[in-house]
């Protein structure tokens, strides 16, 4: 019998896409040469994935559960707990966590939603929330800053509801909404409450951050100023089995984004931080693929994430994303270099497309790929949508990676005598 293996799955954010014309109808993973990728596409077993299912197109936090092998339909109660958790805060039962966006608005119209990409001072404006509006009514408010432009909040009270309207209507130029009850809530005076105190603190969370110093020296200084928070994707607390448990398998997270974090923390991954890790297109991904190496010294399983080629695909600027995609290929090229591949089995992939004519997430499969010891060698030698069609794995989703790696890593238990 041969010996278990470690266990890595690497993913390039919304790394899959669609053909773009001006890349002579190939793809942006297509048109960017991938030597680190291709080589674990020709030395291993290649298929298409659908991070849910076919058609739907996932957020980074339901892909990613699913693909650690977690339904998201069964488990996803709303993007706000991995947020709040991705940021250190605890959500209990009862609780309703929320994302938020420092924006800019004029009144009530909103002039910017990401308050012009705002970079320093959030956690000044966090902290001066948290100092003046520490309760309305009978619910604690608990507000920390994220990234950028990010932000969580959790209200903790009695009679609390998810089942509310947005105020964030994902535009600028219009004004924001104000939040309701949804019909139909399972308790009308928890959600009408809970639309209250969202209200109150949109309208407090302005008187507090307007006249702010951070926003008078942005002004100064021909910035927007972050001068509301934005609340949205409500969600309760979230029980999910810890990954050890579920698996056997000690494993650690390496990403770049609090929302997946909070996701690792959930099911009590080791969570961990690299320096240079930025989330963005400055990231080092180097340092990334070393903290893997790093990681598997301790720990059975890492998934890592860069998140890069989601941002080019977002802003619909495919040179950008092939730069991003340029930096998984050289995070993979150093994994393949320096691990021990017959100690080692790699997944690659994308956690769902951000094709750039959309400019969001679609709902079209992922290429993936696995390289390791013992495993059969199909005939694709590059990692694109289209080559990757051709290989032996089909068509997987995302909920069966884990049960394709772990099987190949050897430690999958038998099913049935
Ligand atoms: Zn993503
Ligand atoms: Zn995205």
């Amino acid at each position: 019998m041969s010996e278990a293996t470690k266990g890595v799955i690497f993913i390039g954010d919304g790394m899959g896409g669609r053909p773009v014309p001006a890349l002579d109808g190939q793809t942006s993973l297509e048109a960017q040469a991938t030597p680190a990728l291709d080589a674990v596409a020709a030395r291993g077993e290649t298929g298409l994935m659908f991070p849910i299912a076919p058609g739907i197109p996932a957020g980074s936090d339901t892909a990613h559960m699913s693909i650690l092998g977690f339904d998201p339909f069964e488990y996803y109660r709303g993007r706000g707990p991995f947020e709040a958790r991705g940021v250190g805060i605890e959500v209990k039962p009862g609780d309703v966590a929320f994302r938020c966006n420092f924006s800019t608005v004029e009144g009530h119209k909103i002039i910017d939603r990401r308050a012009g990409r705002i970079k320093e001072g959030t956690d000044q404006l966090a902290a001066a929330i948290s100092t003046n509006m520490s309760m309305i009514e009978d619910v604690q408010i608990i507000f920390k800053p994220s990234v950028e432009h990010r932000a969580a909040l959790v209200l903790r009270g009695p009679n609390l509801s998810h089942e509310i309207s947005e105020v964030d209507p994902h535009e600028a130029g219009v004004d924001y909404w104000r939040c309701e009850a949804l019909e139909g809530a399972e308790s009308p005076s928890a959600a009408i409450k809970t639309a209250r105190i969202i209200n109150e603190f949109v309208r407090r969370a302005h008187d507090i951050m307007d006249g702010h110093p951070v926003n008078v020296a942005r002004r100064a200084a021909g910035e927007l100023p972050a001068n509301v928070a934005l609340p949205r994707g409500a969600g309760t607390a979230v029980h999910l089995q810890a990954f050890e448990d579920r698996y056997g398998l000690n494993g650690a997270m390496i990403v770049e984004v609090d929302l997946v974090r909070g996701l690792g923390k959930y099911l009590d991954m080791d969570v961990i931080e690299v320096a240079g890790a930025t989330g963005g297109q400055d990231t080092d991904e180097t340092a990334i693929a070393r903290a893997v190496v790093a990681a598997l010294e301790d720990h059975d399983f890492v998934l890592a994430n860069i998140k890069c080629p989601d941002l080019g695909g977002h802003d619909g600027d495919c040179k950008l994303k092939m730069e991003a995609i340029a930096k998984v290929d050289r995070a993979v090229a150093y994994l393949l270099d320096t691990l021990d591949m017959n100690k080692t089995t790699l997944a690659v992939t994308a956690d769902h497309c951000t094709p750039c004519s959309l400019m969001d997430h679609s709902g079209d499969a992922v290429p993936i790929a696995f390289v390791g010891n013992g495993l059969r060698p199909d005939d694709v030698t590059t990692f694109g949508e289209r080559a990757v069609s051709k290989g032996s794995l089909g068509h997987l989703r995302g909920m069966e990676v884990m049960n394709v790696l772990t099987n190949y890593m050897g430690v999958a238990h038998k099913f049935g005598a």
